[in-house]
């Protein structure tokens, strides 16, 4: 089905299922106000995953500390399934 963007004022074909209004054609559709919200969206994503990974490093760095000193008592860290335990070195 031809149609006529009300936006731009070219014809564009319409195509079923495609996003946003039937009168605005694909390229009219992503708009600017809609890609600068999804740019706000990822940069507020990325601002939430860099503090996440700053706190996951400090949290690390954190463990190895007390790896350290469990380390220094004769321990060693052995992976289980879903958690980690510490186990006299002697016992692996
Ligand atoms: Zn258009």
């Amino acid at each position: 089905m031809r149609k006529t963007c009300s936006k731009c004022g070219e014809a564009f074909e319409l195509l079923p299922g495609k996003p946003g209004f039937v009168s605005v054609c694909p390229s009219c559709t992503q708009s600017p106000e809609a890609s600068a919200r999804k740019a706000a969206d990822g940069d507020r994503q990325h601002r939430e995953w860099a503090a996440a990974s700053r706190d996951y490093s400090r949290k690390l760095e954190r463990t190895r500390t007390s790896d350290l000193v469990l380390e220094s008592l004769g321990f060693v860290k052995v992976l289980g399934k879903s958690f980690t335990v510490m186990v006299p070195k002697d016992q692996c």
